[in-house]
């Protein structure tokens, strides 16, 4: 595939002050796609004086004209959504279809949003005797992980660009390839020279220097908490803002009454498609006792259909996972599950046959599962689904609640009202009532240790503004 070999700084693409390169492989046969250059300090250093050269400008550039921009970018990326969903295929391995349908087409719509937004948004508002301005919070340091990469670079730059800030994106180092089909994308855009740069790299070498730069203002991560941990103890050092998105572990509670075939088929689909690496994914699945054992065998059935493959291939439903060693966190989970004592009822951590080459996971379920067990307990990010049973509501809510993550979930019940109060009372930023569907304008983001702000929407937007207050 091709690439550039340099960083997009100040509007053009530049060669890297070093001579280190990554290598971007393809995880379904462990084919070479490209080399990119890996920044080091220097580089973040280039990046960060380009965004704040360009930041006065940017920032009192009208809305409407910025507006302007993300919709000339928003058709550009759909413009070229094909070679999106190739791309990202290609270096993060998820079967084209889905690529085409979330990996590709959310990145537009969120990019729709904010157009729209930097057009409607009251950047001014009279308080008593105080015109309130939102301003731009200033530069901002995005770092973002490779398992929804398009997506989470836009959730970032999108409403980053909409506030009237500017911007210095180090992508993960499995999918750089998308980060620069983007940067070229903005560069169409008509985006002003500065205002958007990239430098690839490695985390601790390119990321940690962004993390660190004095001339950020922001840093916003999406990725595990262990790097955000780190990420928002060199902010808080530094007295900037931060924005954290990091795991999850999402209960998906079924109440006694629910239609429990279409929570259980849902909720496997939830957690196989982008083969178990999604952040929100509901990869814990609670049963009233009642019905577990009818659960439990639903959701073997279900995935049992869940045919690994080549993400080439049509009848493809999960690809491998992203590199080798998520290959190896993936599958000593499973060997964990079963040492603990978790029953296996689908997959387990033998390579699933027909495949000599890629880093492919046997969808698994576990059943038996028991709440203090680390399968229930810790993110696992591939294609591996927990069932647990409960007693009572009460008990639901308990387990539901028991982990240190706090991100998405769902409640299913035949009483949408029962669901609502359930819901309620859930420890989680996000919850999906009897199925509902994923809302690119609703809020986005973790209670407990999933993170700190909210991506996505208006208040996605609201985290790159800082007020002002005039008196009179
Ligand atoms: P990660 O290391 O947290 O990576 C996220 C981003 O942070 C990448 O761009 C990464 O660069 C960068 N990074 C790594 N170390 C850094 C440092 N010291 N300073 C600054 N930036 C740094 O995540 P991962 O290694 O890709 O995946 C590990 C686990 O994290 C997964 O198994 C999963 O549990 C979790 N995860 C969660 C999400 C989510 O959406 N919540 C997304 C991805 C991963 P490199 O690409 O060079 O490492
Ligand atoms: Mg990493």
């Amino acid at each position: 595939m091709k690439a550039h070999d340099g960083m997009y700084i100040d509007g053009a693409w530049r060669p890297a002050a070093g001579t280190g390169t990554i290598e971007v492989t393809n995880p379904a046969d462990e084919t070479l796609l490209a080399t990119v250059p890996a920044g080091g300090p220097e580089d973040v250093e280039a990046a960060v004086r380009a965004a704040r050269a360009a930041l006065p400008g940017w920032a009192a550039t009208p809305p409407a004209e910025r507006a302007a921009r993300l919709e000339a970018l928003q058709q550009i990326l759909a413009g070229r959504r094909t070679e999106i969903a190739e791309t990202i295929t290609a270096e993060l391995g998820s079967p084209l279809a889905f690529s085409q349908k979330v990996h590709a087409a959310v990145p537009v719509a969120v990019c729709a949003g904010y157009a729209q937004l930097a057009a409607d948004y009251a950047f001014e508002e009279r308080i008593g005797n105080s015109r309130v301005l939102r301003e731009p919070v200033g530069v901002v340091g995005a770092i973002t992980p490779w398992n929804y990469p398009l997506h989470q670079i836009v959730a970032k730059a999108a409403p980053a660009l909409a506030a009237g800030c500017t911007m210095v994106l180090k992508p993960a180092e499995d999918t750089p390839l998308v980060a620069q089909l983007f940067a070229e994308a903005v560069h169409e855009a008509g985006v002003p020279a500065g205002v958007f740069n990239l430098v690839t790299g490695l985390g601790p070498v390119a990321g940690q220097a962004l993390a660190e730069h004095h001339g950020i203002d922001l840093l916003s991560f999406t990725g595990s908490t262990a790097v955000g941990r780190r990420i928002g103890a060199l902010a808080a050092a530094g007295v900037k803002r931060v924005a954290l998105e990091l795991g999850g572990k999402s209960a998906n509670v079924i109440l006694p009454g629910a239609d429990l075939k279409k929570a259980v088929k849902v909720g496997v689909a939830n957690v196989m498609s982008n083969s178990g690496q999604t952040c929100s994914a509901w990869t814990r699945m609670l049963v009233d006792a009642e019905r577990y054992d009818e659960a439990v065998q639903l959701a073997a059935e279900a995935a049992a259909k869940y045919v690994t493959g080549h993400p080439l291939e049509e009848t493809t439903r999960v690809g491998p996972v992203v590199n080798a060693k998520q290959h190896e966190r993936v599958t000593g989970y499973i060997r964990r599950g079963v040492e603990e004592g978790a029953r296996l009822v689908a997959g387990g951590a033998e390579l699933p046959g027909g495949h000599e080459r890629g880093h492919y996971v046997r969808p698994t379920v576990f059943a038996d599962v028991t709440p203090e067990m680390a399968i229930a307990q810790e993110e696992i990010f591939g294609p591996v689904l927990a069932i647990l049973k409960y007693e009572d509501t009460e008990d639901a809510l308990r387990i539901a609640n028991g982990t240190v993550y706090g991100l998405a979930g769902a409640v299913w019940s035949e009483n949408e009202d029962e669901a609502v109060a359930f819901a309620r009372r859930m420890e989680t930023g996000q919850v999906d009532i009897n199925g509902g569907r994923f809302n690119p304008l609703a809020p986005f983001g973790g209670y407990k240790q999933s993170g700190v702000g909210r991506e996505l929407g208006v208040h996605g937007l609201e985290e790159y503004l800082q007020t002002k207050s005039l008196q009179f």
